[in-house]
């Protein structure tokens, strides 16, 4: 297996390391690696886990911290979405539907803890039933069945006897919808075993390196910019000795994918962060007790799916995510700003809540391109930014990765994999890959 860079390793110039690197089979090239994959959460482990199994390349994964999947990644819900809310045409949409079927392939195969929990919409008036139904038309009409005639994200009305009998807890006074692909899984060991995959297929990676500085070099275009024609160099320090080179460089930074995307581009091209912070409420009374996701009707507009009721693996049950834009993704102090309006919407589904029994648990920062994003298809609604950057070449830039980025990061994966080899746009040093890249596509048992 080749070698995780270990921290003490990373106190020595780069170069150092990389000597100890080049012991790899691939054929040797102008730059030390094919790919560089920036940040190890669940995004960029599944696009490295996908690149490394391209025949003859190697790729290096860097991450700013000592292990993988400390961000966003180990701060969110954990619920395999079923894909019910991103609008018709969205990234997130496809995403999200292919990365569910890809998830629970890949969780049974490699045994990582899930569960096909189920989740209910619950509507508590008219309005709110007529926005839940808006989601079951949006299941049946625009997303419809698969090829083999299933639903692509199965929805249907309970009726109130149904409600009662399987969750007496639960108040759903306008109905309620069950979406049965919804689950829940442990995102640690996802991500343990993402990571072991690709360490398992030739991929290093560096921890406790983060990326300061990038550069494209070579200049072809007309402009006499320089492009990345000839490759990527990333350092991980100030020290102009700490740098890397590879021919394809994927930002899969998280919350600092703009900081890195701004290191690249002229100031015209930069873009401004923003970041809304999720707080989550824990509860320590053992009632009432629920065994389904239960979440509140869809508000349009709003940055969040609602206060929501979700479980983990241990059947614990946790509220949340609320919605507070902050300044820096490193506040990660817990908020109780929202506690009051949080414990009133969950009233409205669970009356039997013991309010006094919630208390703060933890955050999660959403990565948004937007001041205003809202997390549902319609206005202001913002997808998934996943290119190859105009006017470079073998560069794919990922922002605004949020919710469903879980659900949907292996389909990322094969969606970079695509970008680079099937495109028809392949580098110049990629196209003897490109048949390769379509049999490791084809040949993916996720
Ligand atoms: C509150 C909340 C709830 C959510 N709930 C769900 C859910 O239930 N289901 C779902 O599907 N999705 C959910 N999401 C979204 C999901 O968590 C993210 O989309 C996903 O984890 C993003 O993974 P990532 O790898 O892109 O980012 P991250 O996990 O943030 O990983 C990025 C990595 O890049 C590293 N990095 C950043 N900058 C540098 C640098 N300069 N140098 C080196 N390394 C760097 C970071 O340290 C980090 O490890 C939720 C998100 C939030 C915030």
């Amino acid at each position: 297996m080749p070698p995780t860079i270990s921290p003490p390793l990373l106190h020595l110039p780069f170069h150092t390391t990389r000597a100890r690197l080049f012991s790899t089979t691939a054929p040797s090239r102008a730059t030390d690696f094919t790919h560089i994959v920036l940040g190890a959460g669940a995004v960029g482990l599944a696009c490295a886990r996908r690149l490394a199994a391209q025949p003859g390349t190697t790729t290096l994964l860097l991450e700013r911290h000592r292990h993988p999947g400390t961000e966003t990644s180990s701060r969110n819900s954990e619920v395999i979405h079923a894909g019910l809310y991103y609008g018709a045409t969205s990234l997130k949409t496809r995403l999200c539907i292919e990365g569910k079927r890809r998830l629970y392939a890949y969780c049974e195969r490699k045994r990582v803890p899930h569960r096909r929990t189920g989740k209910w919409v619950v509507s508590q008036t008219p309005e709110q039933a007529a926005e839940v139904e808006k989601v079951h038309r949006f299941a049946r009409d625009v997303l419809g069945r698969d090829e083999e005639g299933a639903w692509l994200a199965p929805t249907r009305w309970l009726t109130a006897e149904e409600v009662e009998t399987r969750e007496p807890a639960v108040r759903a006074a306008a109905g309620a919808l069950e979406s049965t692909s919804t689950g829940i899984l442990d995102s640690h060991a996802y991500m343990q075993a993402l990571l072991g995959d690709f360490e398992e297929q030739g991929g290093t990676t560096a921890f406790a390196s983060p990326v300061v500085r990038v550069e494209a070099l070579g200049r072809s275009g007309g402009t006499g910019a320089a492009d990345g024609s000839v490759g990527w160099r990333v350092w991980t320090s100030d020290d102009e000795a700490d740098c890397v080179t590879a021919e394809v460089l994927v930002n899969s930074a998280g919350l600092g994918a703009v900081d890195v995307h701004n290191m690249i581009v002229p100031e015209e091209r930069r873009r401004k962060a923003y970041f809304a912070k999720g707080n989550y409420y824990s509860y320590s009374a053992s009632a009432p007790k629920v065994g389904t996701l239960i979440y509140p009707a869809p508000v349009p507009g709003h940055g969040g799916l609602g206060t929501h009721l979700t479980l983990d693996m241990g059947g614990r049950v946790r509220f949340g995510p609320d919605v507070e834009y902050v300044d820096s993704p490193d506040d990660l102090s817990v908020s109780g700003n929202g506690l009051a309006q949080a414990l009133d919407d969950i009233a409205a589904y669970l009356p039997g809540l013991e309010r006094e029994a919630v208390g703060l648990d933890y955050c999660g920062i959403r990565p948004k391109l937007s001041g205003q994003g809202s997390v549902t298809g319609g206005k202001g609604f913002v997808d998934f930014y996943i290119k190859k950057e105009d006017g470079y070449h073998g560069w794919v830039n990922l922002m605004g990765i949020e919710s469903p980025g879980l659900t949907s990061s292996l389909a990322i994966g094969e969606e970079v994999g695509r970008l680079l080899y099937e495109s028809g746009h392949a580098e110049p040093q990629a196209l003897d890959r490109q048949q390769e890249g379509k049999d490791a596509a084809s040949q993916s048992e996720d």
